[in-house]
C-alpha cells in the first residue's frame, strides 16, 4: 500500500477563498485598499478591539518596531537563543546589540530570570518568541520590564489564536508582531500584523510603514522620513479574512492532534517531547529532540529515511549562537546548553489542521521503525 507523501506543514486555501481571491484580482483594485482595511478591521475586532496594522512579512514588523522605539547603536535588545534568525537579523540591522539568552528545554521559551540575569544599564528591549505558539510567561516578564523601563516586542509568529491565562496575545502586551507566512497558522501567503496600545509607536509605526508618506490637504503629500515600504496587498489580505475566520477552529485541530502525538508517543523514552501547556497552546509545530549522538544516527540520515518512507520533517531551529551572522558577538555555546542541545536534536513533525487522526499514528510508528530499526 503505498501512501501519499506527508509533509511538515500544508497551507489550507479553501475554493471559497480562491474565488475570493479571483474577485479581488479582477476588481481592479490589487494592493493595499479596502481588503486590507477590512482585514485590519477584523485582526482588531478578534485581538480585543486593538489597534492593528498589517504588514508584508513579520521580519520588517519586527525591525520597524524597534525603529519605532528609537532602539540603535549602543542599544542591547534581549532575545532568546532558541528562535528563527529573524530575531537576531532585526537587531543587528537596527544598528543595536542582540544579547541572546538561553531558553528552558521543555518550553523552548526564555523567562524572566533569565532575561534579568542578562540586563545591563545598555538594555532596551527584550523580543520574545512564543515558541511554537506556547505563550511566554508574561506576567513575571512585563514586571521586570517595568521595574528596568524595558520595552517588549512580543515576536508572536507562532502564536495567532493562543492564550496566555486565558487573554489572547495580541489582545494585550507593548508591541506584538505576527507573522502570516505560508507555514503558520494563519497564512495570507506572506504577511505579518502588529497589535499594540502604544499611540505613539502605532503613528510612528504607520508613517514607517509607507515611505514615511504624510497625506496633505491639498491631495498631496510631504515625506517626512526616509522609509521603507511594508504594505499588504489586497489581495493577500482577501486570503488573511477567511483565514482569520477559519482560524480557532484550525487552532483547536492542532490541539487535538498534538495531543494525540503526545499518547502515541508517550512510551518513546528517547525522546524529549515539547511541554504541552495548557489549552492555550496554539500549537504551530509540534517538535521533538531525538538524542541522535545517544542512538548513533545524524538527523540528516534520519530525515531521508523518514522521507523515503513518507514523511516531511523540519529543523526549526538551528541556535543564534551558532550562527555566522553571530560570530562578531563572541558567545559561547556553553553559555547555552538548552538551546544548544534543541538545536542539535530538534525535528519538526508533520502538525496541519487538515491532517486525520491516522496520519499520527503513521508518523509515530515510522519514527519507531526508523529509530529503533
Ligand atoms: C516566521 C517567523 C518570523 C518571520 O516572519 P516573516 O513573516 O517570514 O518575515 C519571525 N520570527 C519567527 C519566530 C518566525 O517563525
Amino acid at each position: 500500500m503505498s501512501e501519499e507523501f506527508l509533509p511538515f506543514v500544508r497551507p489550507n486555501i479553501t475554493p471559497e477563498t480562491i474565488r475570493g481571491v479571483a474577485e479581488v484580482l479582477a476588481s481592479g483594485w490589487i494592493t493595499s485598499g479596502p481588503q486590507v482595511e477590512a482585514f485590519e478591521g477584523e485582526l482588531s475586532t478578534y485581538l480585543g478591539g486593538r489597534s492593528v496594522l498589517t504588514y508584508s512579512h513579520a521580519t520588517g514588523v519586527l525591525e520597524e518596531g524597534l525603529h519605532a522605539l528609537g532602539i540603535g547603536a549602543g542599544d542591547e535588545v534581549i532575545v532568546p537563543d532558541m528562535t528563527f534568525a529573524a530575531g537576531v537579523n532585526v537587531v543587528l540591522r537596527a544598528g543595536a546589540t542582540p544579547v541572546p539568552v538561553d531558553v528552558d528545554l521543555h518550553t523552548r521559551n526564555l523567562d524572566a530570570a533569565r532575561v534579568e540575569a542578562a540586563l545591563t544599564a545598555r538594555t532596551r528591549a527584550v523580543m520574545p518568541v512564543h515558541f511554537a505558539g506556547l505563550a511566554v510567561n508574561l506576567d513575571p516578564l512585563y514586571a521586570l520590564a517595568k521595574k528596568h523601563d524595558l520595552r517588549i516586542i512580543e515576536d508572536a509568529a507562532h502564536a495567532i489564536g493562543a492564550r496566555y491565562k486565558e487573554r489572547l496575545i495580541g489582545s494585550f502586551g507593548d508591541i506584538v508582531c505576527f507573522s502570516f507566512h505560508a507555514n503558520k497558522n494563519l497564512t495570507t501567503i506572506e504577511g505579518a500584523a502588529v497589535a499594540t496600545s502604544d499611540e505613539a509607536v502605532l503613528e510612528n509605526l504607520r508613517l514607517r510603514r509607507f515611505h514615511g508618506q504624510k497625506k496633505l490637504d491639498d491631495g498631496g503629500y510631504d515625506i517626512l522620513l526616509p522609509a521603507n515600504k511594508f504594505n499588504l496587498s489586497d489581495v493577500a489580505a482577501r486570503i488573511g479574512r477567511d483565514q482569520l475566520a477559519a482560524l480557532d477552529e484550525r487552532n483547536r485541530r492542532r490541539r487535538e492532534l498534538a495531543g494525540l502525538y503526545f499518547e502515541a508517543l508517550a512510551g518513546f523514552d528517547e525522546l524529549l517531547l515539547p511541554a504541552r501547556g495548557d489549552d492555550g497552546h496554539a500549537w504551530h509545530m509540534f517538535a521533538v529532540c531525538v538524542p541522535f549522538a545517544r542512538l548513533g544516527v545524524d538527523r540528516k540520515t534520519f530525515r531521508e529515511a523518514m522521507r523515503a518512507r513518507g514523511i516531511g520533517t523540519g529543523v526549526h531551529y538551528p541556535a543564534l549562537h551558532r550562527l555566522t551572522v553571530c560570530k562578531p558577538l563572541g558567545l559561547h555555546a556553553e553559555d547555552f546548553p538548552n538551546a544548544e542541545r534543541i538545536g542539535r536534536e530538534t525535528v519538526t513533525l508533520p502538525l496541519f489542521p487538515e491532517m486525520r487522526d491516522g496520519d499520527v499514528a503513521r508518523v509515530a510508528d515510522t519514527l519507531e521503525t526508523v529509530l529503533r530499526g
